[in-house]
């Protein structure tokens, strides 16, 4: 193969190589973001499965202090009814009576189910918090996973630019010059692979003489239509193994 033609194609790695890295680490934030909103989500459950179970408490708080209400009103009907005069005023007393009891009998159906309500709202809670605890835990698990991803790309990166700057070095300038502006043009990517007789980034046809030019890999030659330097991969003889395991099958 044209020695440079293979320095470019490993040049094209390098910068791809260099442009994930870079996309992964600026992508960290939105990351950071995506797991602490995870984590507030789990909180606000939280919170809300909690304000729940008060607001009812304090509803049962409020029904129980009419039941008293109503209880104190009942003995003083009791007391009453001891100093009656007549059978009019028994009667009255008596009707006051039942009225306040069926009260209370309503207002202690209504504390039941508040009970009731509790215990599916006291349920609620503690599964928020069993899923906060998890969500903790994995969260605090991925954002360790970013940090230590945070410091392998970075190295990857210092790494990748010492090798680009080793191999430029040795880089036909003219060649390089080719690489450099049609990386800028197309995105970063320089090279192209043929196959079949395509450039397999723009999926244009190549002429048959051209193609059969690039398949010999000795010279650097340019796509007509995107301009990326192409390169042939030829086709590997099927191995031992390979057929072995074809005849198995
Ligand atoms: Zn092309």
């Amino acid at each position: 193969m044209n020695a440079d033609l293979e320095r470019l194609i490993a040049l094209q790695k390098l910068d791809s190589s260099t442009h994930d890295a870079e996309h992964r680490l600026a992508d960290e934030p939105e990351r950071l973001t995506a797991l602490d909103t995870r984590l507030e989500t789990a909180r606000q459950q939280v919170a809300a499965a909690k304000q729940r179970l008060a607001d009812n408490q304090n509803a049962r708080r409020g029904v129980e202090k009419d039941v008293a209400v109503h209880q104190g009103r009942l003995s003083k009907f009791r007391e009453q009814a001891m100093a009656v005069k007549t059978n009019q005023e028994y009667h009255a007393i008596q009707h006051e009576m039942a009225f306040a009891q069926a009260e209370i009998k309503t207002l202690e159906d209504k504390i039941l189910e508040l009970m009731v309500e509790a215990d599916d709202l006291t349920a609620a809670v503690k599964k928020t918090e069993g899923s906060l605890t998890t969500e903790q835990k994995t969260v605090d698990a991925e954002k360790k996973a970013l940090a230590a991803e945070s410091i392998r790309l970075k190295a990857e990166l210092d790494q990748l630019r010492a090798e680009r700057r080793t191999l430029v070095g040795v880089i036909d300038p003219k060649a390089l010059a080719m690489f450099e502006l049609v990386a800028k043009r197309r995105n970063g990517l320089a090279v192209a692979e043929a196959r079949d007789g395509i450039c397999t980034i723009c999926h244009v046809r190549l002429r048959p003489q051209v193609f059969n030019t690039i398949r010999r890999n000795e010279e650097i030659i340019q796509c007509d239509t995107c301009q990326r330097i192409l390169f042939f991969v030829p086709q590997p003889v099927p191995s031992q193994a390979a057929t072995g395991e074809n005849a198995h099958h």
